[in-house]
């Protein structure tokens, strides 16, 4: 697949380096492999889609938290259980912090303006 079709594939706003070998735009939150015959189409990162992987990072941490208390409970003394339930309380932050953001009004004008006009419009 050539360059130029790659690049077709892309939207105007995307900020992906297409000389790269492993592509990323994080505009839409993607990243891949240049080779890749079928690159992902860009779309815009939602509140919902970090708030996805917040979750998912969140669980993860919880699991490895909770494998490591239970290989500390089997007397395995290197096992050290804080790291990843620190991990997961600093998620829960993040998370808390955009449920906040991606509910109030104010912040949602400013990071899209367009949205303000149109409702100063209709
Ligand atoms: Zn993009």
């Amino acid at each position: 697949m050539s360059d130029e079709t790659v690049a077709a594939a892309r939207p105007e706003s995307c900020l992906a380096d297409l000389t790269k070998a492993y592509p990323d735009c994080e505009k839409c939150g993607l990243a891949w492999d240049a080779l890749d015959p079928n690159p992902p189409a860009c779309r815009p990162m939602t509140f919902g889609r970090i708030r996805a992987r917040l979750g998912a990072e969140i669980d993860r941490a919880m699991s490895s938290h909770d494998r490591l208390v239970g290989m500390r409970a089997e007397g395995i003394k290197q096992a050290n259980p804080m790291p990843e339930l620190s991990r997961a309380i600093e998620l829960r932050a993040i998370l808390r912090f955009i449920d906040r953001v991606s509910t109030n009004e104010a912040i949602l004008d400013i990071l899209n303006p367009r949205r303000k006009a149109a409702r100063d419009d209709g």
